[in-house]
């Protein structure tokens, strides 16, 4: 005997997708032959009556719709839930406010090809349906709602993430092109002044670019390995001395101006010796510049309390930031200040990077602050004993 639920989809229709993932796995050890259901199911359509139908699709996860003649004639909990425990019986056109879906539930003689029907505001005001109907026999309809508002809020995030970007690089750009047409000028081109201030904004804003398309790159790099656990033993100490130094000998910062605590063994890590300088860099730089001018940067390296993380954070002494801000400070080009952030040389994307980096790494990134008095980023990394060994994970980069 062939497989009991591959038998009856085919006599439900071949529209029933949903009734589908329920009927792969059937739940009844026997089912009666073909020819029996088929002799039922006519019978069932015939009396009008859509009760066999309900156990079918109570389990379905997606709401889903009968309609019959216009009106609901059954409905599974999701689809009551979403719009409500009135429908049954009720006018597909009241059921279902949307005009394209419930021209097209009424009209008989609509030709139905599963093609999705966009609907908005049914649930809460951000859900994103897509309706799909299937006609099956003798005039009863199957609507489907899928739920697809993560889908759509991610496209979004896109096409945001787009405009933001282009928008980011056009102001330099245009700052760019507005001082070389000034500069065309023979006028202002021979006053060795105005000449040498226009040409420090433009190099300015020309670094303005590069930085913003090397963080965009790194962002784009990272996510294409987002999945690739980083498979080299680090030590922490050595990546912070390191930037300790750069700051020490490249950026004329006094000894005093970063101070240090490691505990005595500090634990390894696995991870992606560049991307990790790339978090020490991004933090210590952004607590240097929101940080009160002569006040210190302090960097500590100590395992958290069940010592399987350990917590690298960078604190400094500025001006803080308020409470709502900081769940959206890891959203990229959101600043809290924004004329602040741009004069001071910031992308607005250092610490969507550093989030991006520490969940590439298995762990996370927290921020504390308070207004008036300071702020710290922490990363907290999963030492080597605790870390998903790269071998283990199948992961071949060594
Ligand atoms: P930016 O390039 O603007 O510094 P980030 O992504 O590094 O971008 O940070 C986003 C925003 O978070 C900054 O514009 C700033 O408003 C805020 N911020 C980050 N670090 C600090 C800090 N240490 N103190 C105060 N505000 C900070």
């Amino acid at each position: 005997m062939s497989q009991p639920g591959q038998q009856f989809i085919v006599y439900i229709g071949t529209g029933a997708i949903a009734l589908f993932t329920v009927l792969r796995d059937p739940p009844a050890p026997t089912l009666p032959d073909p020819a029996s259901l088929e002799r039922q199911r006519q019978q069932i359509l015939h009396q009008g009556r859509t009760e066999s139908y309900q156990d079918i699709i109570n389990p379905i996860t997606d709401p889903i719709l009968l309609v019959r003649n216009a009106r609901v004639a059954a409905a599974n909990p999701a689809a009551a839930k979403v719009l409500g425990d009135h429908i049954l019986g009720e006018d597909v056109r009241i059921a279902i406010r949307h005009p394209a879906a419930a021209d097209r539930l009424a009209n008989p003689d609509a030709k139905h090809t599963g093609a999705p029907i966009l609907l908005v505001g049914v649930g809460s005001a951000d859900q994103r349906w897509e309706l799909r109907i299937h006609a099956l026999q003798d005039g009863l309809k199957l609507v489907q709602l899928s739920d697809r508002s993560s889908h759509y809020a991610a496209e979004k995030m896109r096409t945001d993430f787009v405009a933001n970007a282009s928008h980011e690089l056009r102001t330099p750009l245009a700052a760019i092109k507005g001082f070389l047409e000034t500069l065309e000028d023979p006028k202002a081109g021979k006053d060795d002044a105005t000449r040498t201030r226009f040409l420090k904004i433009m190099y300015d804003e020309a670094d303005r670019m590069q930085r913003l398309i090397e963080d965009l790159m790194s962002l784009s790099r990272i996510e294409a390995e987002k999945f690739e656990l980083p498979s080299e033993k680090i030590n922490l100490r050595d990546l912070v001395e390191e930037a300790r130094d750069f700051y020490i000998n490249s950026r004329g910062k006094k000894e005093k101006e970063i101070q240090v605590a490691f505990p005595a063994d500090i634990p390894l890590i696995y991870g992606d010796r560049a991307q990790l300088a790339q978090v020490v860099n991004n933090l210590l730089s952004n607590a240097f510049k929101y940080g009160k001018k002569g006040t210190p940067v302090r960097i500590n390296v100590a395992p958290n309390r069940t010592a399987t993380m350990l917590k690298l954070s960078i604190s400094d002494e500025g001006d803080g930031i308020a409470p709502e801000h900081i769940p959206r400070l890891s959203e990229r080009f959101y600043r809290v200040d924004k004329g602040r952030s741009k004069s001071i040389g910031g992308t607005g994307l250092g610490l969507a990077i550093v989030k991006h980096i520490s969940e590439r790494h298995g762990g996370r990134m927290e921020i504390a602050s308070e207004v008036g008095k300071g702020t710290t980023v922490s990363v907290l990394l999963p030492v080597v004993n605790n870390a998903p060994s790269p071998r283990e994970s199948g992961n071949t980069t060594s």
